[in-house]
């Protein structure tokens, strides 16, 4: 019979009480802990680095919040019904409506906080970007930065794909390019080994998950990262 699991969530000083004495799935959890805390910036920060250096790239989008972790203008709360109904009275919460602000996720998602609480435009775009941005330039972490105002980025992930002909593994960077349906671009298309070339709606080449970063050789920062 298998034996009983217990979940428990503990701080990171508790986490390390357990280092190195416990299970494999466990010990994971307390390794990425130490590379976290590593960092030695706020947690949300440590957390947010830690999955770049794990990708290769620091991203963030748009996306609806419900409240801002970060500052106090952006409450949890509900919108109230204009009018009385059978079920409501004019003036009463209605739940299923919580208050929605623009907010921001980066690195497609959190783990500490999940749901519809985050990081609100105007907190990551004045807390969290400046401070993390400033630490990759300063420690030459390997990490591409989407594109944005404070700085560009001194990394390009490059992406190991397999050929579909001849099985050979090959960089992006070394890939024949192809224009995209719209014109707007290009995408990397062509085997340098065998010159097989994907289409859209065709065979492709796969991304394997195996990557290397390239420095850009000629960068200046736009200033504003302090
Ligand atoms: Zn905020
Ligand atoms: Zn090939």
């Amino acid at each position: 019979m298998k034996r009983k699991e217990y979940s428990v969530s503990l701080t990171y000083e508790e986490l390390l009480l357990i280092d190195g004495k416990c299970s494999e799935k466990s010990q994971s959890i307390v390794d990425q802990a130490k590379t976290e805390y590593g960092f030695g910036l706020d947690y949300i920060c440590n957390e947010i680095l830690a999955k770049s250096m794990k990708t290769g790239k620091l991203t963030w989008r748009y996306t609806e919040i419900s409240s801002c972790k970060t500052c106090d203008t952006k409450p949890y709360g509900y919108y109230k019904y204009a009018r009385s109904s059978r079920y409501h009275r004019k003036g009463d919460c209605n739940y299923n409506a919580p208050f929605k602000y623009s907010g921001i996720e980066p690195n497609g998602g959190f783990i500490s906080f999940s749901g519809m609480s985050g990081i609100c435009r105007k907190c990551w775009y004045n807390v969290y970007l400046p401070k993390l941005v400033k630490y990759i330039i300063e420690n030459d972490l390997p990490i591409e930065i989407q594109k944005n105002d404070i700085v560009e980025t001194k990394y390009k992930k490059d992406d190991v794909r397999i050929c579909f002909n001849c099985g050979e593994k090959m960089y992006e960077s070394e890939m024949g390019r192809r224009s995209t349906l719209m014109g707007d671009g290009t995408y990397p298309s062509k085997c340098p080994k065998c010159g097989a070339e994907s289409l859209l709606l065709g065979n492709s080449h796969e991304v394997t998950g195996e990557f290397t970063m390239r420095k850009i050789a000629h960068t200046t920062e736009k200033g504003g990262a302090e």
